[in-house]
């Protein structure tokens, strides 16, 4: 690499797991980073926040791909910081297990794909041919999504058409018994599925990261945005905390400066942008820039939001649970954790005991997820945090009664364990990371029209570059993965790669 391009500077806009990630990289590689993040603590989806004393995670309580040889133990091995992490693996004959209220039937997700063959074959012996051949074509995905083997490709160009396949058709393709459809769908709401519009990648690169590799973090996530933000203070590079970035100045298609919350003006000869789209145009003159494209991406529509339910445990009255756990009432609800009805509510849950330590015999804390439209809270939408009324406190205690209805049926007598309950809703998580709508997983990918849905890095500001999860794909993996993308358009995509591989 040339010394001019060395002596860069970068301004990050959002210090969670793409401007973190992209400034590591950057810094390391000898650019001068700026990292700008609202919170009082960098993180974004990595962030632990605090109740009754207790840390709890915002958003990333299953991991994938730190084992040695995955993409993510790479990743942080070159940056110098994988020695830093405690993770723990998740049970090898259960990652996740699935309960279906309606005939009791509990269903396990093995690790290694043997184990996850023979487990499911042992509910459908005369079906093992067809879930060896849908977990082949799922890896058979994964091998064309070139990036995730650290190797350059095009991900959206040169597919297969299962690639593309609607994540209903791609599983209907495989078996024609309805059960086992539903069963290979059940762990559907981590990626915010809808059936007959997310691509089947998204289905098989999380479900073969998981079936490789499902781990969580002992102690909490932050200890990797911590670590991320001391690679860039390490190689010169700053991290500015509660101070957001409130106005993009542009000039001839170029961004000349930003201003913060702290009413001071930076400027750089790079910015990229890691928060929702939408809320990055809510930060410029969108005049200034060509309508067509703000408005196409502004217009993209967005993936659910969540329920979330935390719930710490008198000590040592509830059992730890090395795997995530799932429940539905009825097989026919797979494809429909959305469907809101006030009455029925939540149509699933999904819950994870966060590992404290190595080797946690009770679980101190639980969290609970379940999908809720963002339309369920718009009527609160111009209220903010604290002050969003007895209604809406009412409702949230609904919901959390509710939920906690559905762990009762799992766990009968759980209610004996809780000390304490709280609870967040799509307008926390819109509002936390200013995030449009509280979607969790950004922007919708829609098979039936990805370029629709297709975000480039590049941008129609000469300066400005994109990352974060509304790229190509979000979760730890996809977000970390974007970030290479997104700083291979500075220095040079396969360079970067050849760096990781050949470490
Ligand atoms: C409830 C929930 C559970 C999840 N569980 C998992 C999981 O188990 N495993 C997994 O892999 N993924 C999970 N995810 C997804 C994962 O958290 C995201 O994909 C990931 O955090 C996306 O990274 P990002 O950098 O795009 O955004 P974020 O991590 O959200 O970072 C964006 C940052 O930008 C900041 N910001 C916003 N606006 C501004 C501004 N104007 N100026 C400065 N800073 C700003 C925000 O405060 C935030 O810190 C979950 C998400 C949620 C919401």
């Amino acid at each position: 690499m040339n010394q001019r391009i060395k002596k860069q500077s970068i301004i990050i806009i959002g210090g969670g797991v793409g401007g973190l990630f992209c400034g590591a990289i950057l810094s390391k590689e000898g650019y001068d980073v700026k990292v700008f993040e609202q919170h009082y603590r960098i993180g974004g989806g990595l962030h632990l926040f605090r109740r009754n004393g207790i840390d709890f995670e915002t958003g990333m309580h299953v991991i994938g791909s730190f084992q040695e040889g995955g993409v993510m133990n790479k990743i942080c091995s070159w940056l110098g910081i994988m020695d830093k992490l405690s993770i723990l693996p998740s049970d090898d004959d259960c990652f996740e297990l699935f309960q279906i209220g309606r005939d009791g039937k509990i269903y396990r997700y093995a690790k290694g794909v043997d184990r996850f063959i023979d487990t499911l074959a042992r509910h459908f012996p005369e079906e093992r041919e067809n879930i060896t051949r849908y977990v082949r074509a799922m890896y058979d995905i994964v091998d064309e999504a070139k990036i995730f083997h650290l190797e350059h490709g095009d991900f959206f160009n040169h597919h297969s058409e299962k690639f593309m396949q609607s994540v209903g058709d791609f599983i209907n393709s495989f078996t024609e018994n309805e059960t086992l459809r539903a069963v290979l769908a059940l762990s559907n709401p981590l990626y915010g599925g809808d059936q007959y519009h997310t691509p089947a990648y998204i289905h098989s690169i999380i479900s073969s990261l998981y079936i490789e590799s499902a781990a969580r973090f002992v102690g909490g996530s932050q200890q990797l945005a911590d670590a991320l933000m001391n690679v860039i203070r390490q190689y010169g590079g700053e991290v500015f905390t509660r101070n957001g970035v409130k106005h993009i100045e542009i000039e001839n298609k170029a961004i000349t400066h930003i201003k913060t919350a702290d009413n001071r003006q930076y400027s750089a000869d790079w910015y990229i942008s890691t928060i929702h789209p939408s809320s990055l145009f809510k930060l410029m003159d969108t005049s200034k820039i060509q309508r067509s494209y703000w408005q196409r991406i502004d217009s993209i529509p967005n993936s659910y939001s969540a329920f979330t339910v935390y719930i710490i445990f008198k000590p040592e009255t509830f059992p730890y649970l090395n795997y995530t756990g799932y429940y539905i009432d009825d097989y026919s609800q797979v494809w429909r954790h959305y469907e809101y009805q006030e009455e029925t509510f939540p149509n699933g849950i999904m819950y994870i005991t966060p590992p404290v330590k190595m080797h946690d015999k009770f679980a101190q804390k639980m969290i609970v997820n379940c999908i809720m439209p963002f339309s369920v809270v718009q009527k609160w939408e111009n209220t903010t945090v604290g002050k969003r009324g007895d209604e809406y406190n009412a409702f949230k205690k609904r919901c959390e009664q509710q939920i906690i209805n559905k762990l009762d049926l799992i766990f009968p007598n759980i209610r004996n364990s809780i000390a304490n309950v709280y609870s967040a809703t799509p307008l926390t998580i819109r509002d936390f990371y200013n995030q449009k709508e509280g979607a969790l997983y950004g922007v919708k990918k829609d098979c039936k029209n990805i370029m629709l849905s297709h975000i480039p890095v590049r941008t129609k500001l000469k300066n400005l570059l994109l990352s974060g999860q509304n790229i190509n794909l979000h979760g730890i993996v996809g977000t970390s993965l974007t970030a290479l993308n997104t700083c291979g358009e500075l220095l040079g995509l396969e360079y970067l790669l050849d760096k990781i591989k050949n470490m």
